[in-house]
């Protein structure tokens, strides 16, 4: 069976009434038969039937043996980090989500724990950094906001070897897409705010691993620490999950169409979107698709990559994209990505801001990177809305010229 088919086949009806949707059990706490008698359920911190009904959805989807849903991905963030102690080592992307560079920076490095950024698009990096104190290698593909590509095979094998965990934050790609617990990683993360909940609406993490053991120990560490997520917020990502595969499917044809657009476009410096066959890491992005989206591939030669792209202006000066941004009419100036909605947003002045300008270039975040998050509005609206701004701007750096 398909994802798109056990997405909606794996939770049962309710057993009590044949409610087709997962009742939200609003409670704090369960009635006991005796000390210790339960029936299964006795604090929802602990356990709650609606956030136990998103989990097992949620490993299912990702072929995991067990599913731990968050307040926020970066709690599930922080839940995985806590499985290390003083003087463990991690290896992560470079250019790694802001708010996870914000927790082992400021937050873990106090405690004692050493991160070495590596360019993850070569696994050659991962082999030469990786030490006997290497704990856990931390991967996003495609990363933020520059959708480099890292070939989770191979540097699984380089973990496994080094006897490290593996972690793939999945959150672009989302589960209809990849399955990295299928391709030898140990963990995967999300942040369910993005595609999973997918209507900009809630704020949610999730975890699944494939060792019962190793998810007991976060599970541990969850109920130890206390960042759930809520029945209602679970019943809210039960609710969007339902529709992420025909969402997913959407939002990659339209993204495709925009970077194609963005691509043949004289004004435009250069765009990274992992669906254009000149994207470094196009053939190894496409051999991690999961089936269902390599059939898509098969069927229409494209529209599977996702619904991020980025790119930057020939005249590469930051107060371009400003401008860019500024007569942008239809997709919203906003951080954040996955909703209905098309948002956009410019990382030099706002997502990586506090990164300093020569760690931002080397990363390949050029001064006039303009980060978009594909909607689920008509592709053309969204294609003819770019079009006008980029004129706009061509017309201010002309006036410029001339004054
Ligand atoms: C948004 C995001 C997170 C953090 O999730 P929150 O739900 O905002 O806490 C982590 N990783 C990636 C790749 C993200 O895009």
């Amino acid at each position: 069976m398909r994802t798109e088919t056990r997405i909606l086949h794996t939770l049962p009806h309710d057993p009590l009434t044949g409610a087709v949707s997962v009742p939200i059990y609003q409670t704090s706490t369960f009635e006991q038969e005796a000390p210790g008698i339960n029936k299964g359920f006795d604090y929802s911190r602990t356990n709650n039937p609606t956030r136990a009904a998103f989990e097992q959805l949620l490993a299912e989807l990702e072929g995991g043996t067990q599913g731990i849903a968050f307040s926020s991905g970066l709690a599930a963030v922080d839940a995985v980090l806590k499985l290390l102690s003083s003087g463990d080592e991690i290896i992560a992307v470079d250019d790694i989500y802001g708010g996870t560079y914000r927790a082992l920076h400021t937050i873990y490095n106090r405690l004692g724990i050493t991160v070495k950024h590596v360019d993850t698009s070569d696994p050659a990096n991962v082999l030469e950094a990786i030490t006997e104190k290497t704990r856990l290698v931390w991967l996003e593909t495609p990363t933020n906001p520059t959708l480099k590509i890292s070939d989770i095979k191979a540097i699984a094998s380089i973990t496994k070897a080094a006897g490290a965990l593996l972690l793939v934050d999945n959150t672009f790609c989302s589960p209809v897409a990849q399955h990295p617990l299928s391709l030898g990683a140990d963990i995967v993360l999300h942040s369910i705010t993005k595609y999973i909940a997918g209507h900009s609406d809630v704020i949610g993490g999730g975890i699944v691993v494939k060792d019962p053991e190793l998810g007991q120990r976060i599970k541990y560490i969850q109920n130890a620490t206390g960042a759930v997520l809520g029945p209602q917020d679970s019943w809210l990502a039960i609710r969007g999950v339902q529709t992420l595969s025909i969402r997913y499917e959407r939002i990659s044809t339209s993204a495709q169409r925009v970077a194609e657009f963005l691509e043949q476009h004289p004004d435009v410096g250069g765009v990274n979107y992992p669906g254009l066959r000149a994207h470094p890491g196009h053939l190894v992005a496409r051999s991690q698709l999961s089936r269902s989206q390599q059939e898509t591939i098969a069927s229409h030669g494209k529209g599977a990559f996702g619904g991020v792209l980025s790119f930057w202006l020939k005249d590469d000066r930051e107060e371009n994209a400003v401008d860019l941004v500024g007569h942008v009419q239809l997709i919203t100036l906003a951080e954040s990505l996955g909703g209905p909605k098309s948002l956009l947003c410019v990382p030099s002045k706002m997502t990586h801001a506090s990164v300093p300008r020569s760690a931002r270039i080397a990363a390949g975040i050029n001064d006039s990177l303009v980060r978009v998050s594909i909607g689920l509005e008509h592709p053309d609206d969204l294609i003819a809305d770019l079009e006008q701004a980029l004129a706009q701007v061509k017309e201010s750096i002309t006036e410029q010229a001339i004054a």
